[in-house]
């Protein structure tokens, strides 16, 4: 009898001790209830993301300009999650990082922009505000000048259009003024625009003054861009309204006039403005700088399926100038997305049939170093992803824009499905615009024919690019929403 109650004893043990350990073993995918994945997903909170967020927009890591030793330490952090979560290193030699050559330049406070409103007296200046009146450029020469400002329009010499806004002008030994982008726009005329989109790259238009022999530019565009190239000896500033203005009083002409005579007409309009302007710029140009992705991989487990998930979002932003730029929107909100869904995805109870590689991308903001980096050198043959999820800027707002949904139909009924079945975030399909210049890291996948949905939000905030863009302005519930949604899209998606 007592013999009897300890075989029962003992089988009962077992089968306990049986049912733990295989609940600590991965279960297939399709044999889990649907409340528990719920829940597995749905515990992953917006608290949490806005955290990742805030550490990331931090001031130790500078506005993590991609090449510095700041940016390498907030690779590092993310690496560190990584990790923790057992995802697999998918870098160089066996850790997370895929380094890449990234020049990069800081700039120093100290410098200044100023006007000499009297001629007479070079010694009377108006000194505009750092940040409401102007920046210095992120890529600028180091050095001081003082000259005649030169309108120049777009700065652009295209032969080919018959088009040259230095024709009428001496820009030698001056500054120019120009304005962003090109007299013609997409949406008035797409094949037209295409004709002249390479010439907004802010990199064609330094060089091009450049090489007409100015020192140094004025860009109507007052915000913190250092997608350009270092020109040594050149410098650059960045200028709003205000200067503007100052550069064109009494000149006869105002500058909304004169553009649009411009746009109208495709004629070049520009003068010399007699304007004398001081600029002072402080930088320190690195030539032989390293960027980094920052990559970690959950296996699939069926062998059958050998193509892979990739979720992506660029990890640098603009970096130092006077002032730490903190991107927490751009595009902080993007890599805490990521980790978010890295974190459900690498925890949870369920096998992926389909790999799902992580990458946060260095270099963005310098041309997307990183994207093209990792094209060049991928984890996967690039033929092989079937999936490219792209996050960048998806922190306020209730409102999410998807590019790539109407090029990529299937795969977006099926994000739409699950996104009404489970969530119910406003999301708009929107078709990837060929016609436009590269203007994320999604487009260089999309370009290789990979299957490409990139999320950012409706109304991409004034502050981008500012010291404005801090965490507290983060929507958490839309952070929440979306990393939600991704797992739930990527668990059902790596299954087929
Ligand atoms: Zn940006």
């Amino acid at each position: 009898m007592r013999n009897d109650w300890l075989t029962i004893l003992c089988a009962g043990i077992l089968v306990f001790i049986t049912a733990f350990c295989s609940s600590l073993m991965k279960e297939e995918y399709a044999d889990i209830s649907p409340q528990s994945m719920d829940q597995m997903v749905r515990s992953l909170s917006g608290q949490r993301l806005r955290s990742y967020a805030q550490e990331l927009s931090s001031e130790k890591y500078a506005g993590r300009l991609s090449g510095t030793q700041e940016y390498k330490q907030a690779a590092e952090w993310v690496a560190s999650f990584f990790e923790k979560w057992e995802m697999t290193p998918a870098g160089e030699n066996g850790t997370y990082l895929q380094p890449f050559p990234n020049s990069h330049t800081i700039v120093f406070e100290g410098g200044e922009l100023a006007y000499h409103y009297d001629p007479a007296d070079l010694n009377k200046k108006k000194y505009y505000q750092y940040e409401q009146e102007y920046y210095p450029g992120s890529e600028s020469g180091s050095g001081a000048i003082t000259a005649e400002v030169v309108y120049v329009g777009y700065g652009i010499y295209a032969p080919e259009l018959d088009y040259n806004d230095y024709e009428q002008v001496d820009v030698k030994g001056k500054i120019v003024f120009m304005e962003p982008g090109v007299p013609v726009s997409p949406k008035q005329d797409p094949e037209e625009y295409k004709k002249w989109s390479h010439y907004s790259l802010n990199l064609y238009k330094v060089k091009m003054a450049a090489a007409q022999g100015a020192k140094a530019l004025l860009y109507h565009d007052l915000t913190v861009d250092p997608n350009t190239d270092y020109v040594k000896g050149f410098l650059v500033s960045q200028v709003g309204d205000v200067v503007a203005n100052d550069i064109f009083s009494e000149t006869g002409y105002t500058l909304p006039k004169v553009r649009e005579t411009i746009q109208q007409e495709l004629t070049p309009q520009s003068f010399e403005t007699g304007k004398i302007f001081t600029m002072e710029n402080l930088t320190e140009h690195h030539a032989k700088g390293t960027g980094y992705n920052v990559m970690g991989l959950i296996p699939g487990a069926d062998p059958e399926m050998k193509d892979e998930v990739i979720i992506g979002a660029h990890l640098d932003h603009v970096g130092f100038c006077y002032e730490v730029m903190p991107g927490a929107n751009d595009n902080a909100s993007g890599m805490a997305v990521l980790l978010g869904v890295a974190k459900t995805l690498s925890q949870n109870p369920f096998k992926l049939g389909r790999s799902v590689l992580f990458v946060g991308f260095g270099g963005k903001e310098q041309g997307f170093l990183g994207s093209q980096a990792y094209l060049k050198d991928p984890v996967f043959p690039v033929t092989k992803t079937a999936l490219f999820i792209n996050l960048d800027i998806v922190g306020s707002g209730h409102i999410l824009k998807v590019f790539g949904a109407q090029d990529f139909p299937d795969i977006w009924k099926a994000v739409r499905k699950t996104n009404r079945k489970e969530i119910g975030i406003q999301l708009i399909p929107v078709e990837f615009s060929s016609l436009e210049r590269e203007n994320s890291d999604a487009d260089f996948f999309y370009k290789k024919k990979v299957p490409t949905l990139f999320f950012q939000v409706q109304d991409v905030p004034e502050y981008i690019h500012t010291t404005q863009d801090t965490a507290d302005k983060l929507n958490p519930k839309l952070m929440q929403d979306l990393t939600h949604l991704l797992s739930f899209v990527i668990l059902d998606f790596s299954q087929k």
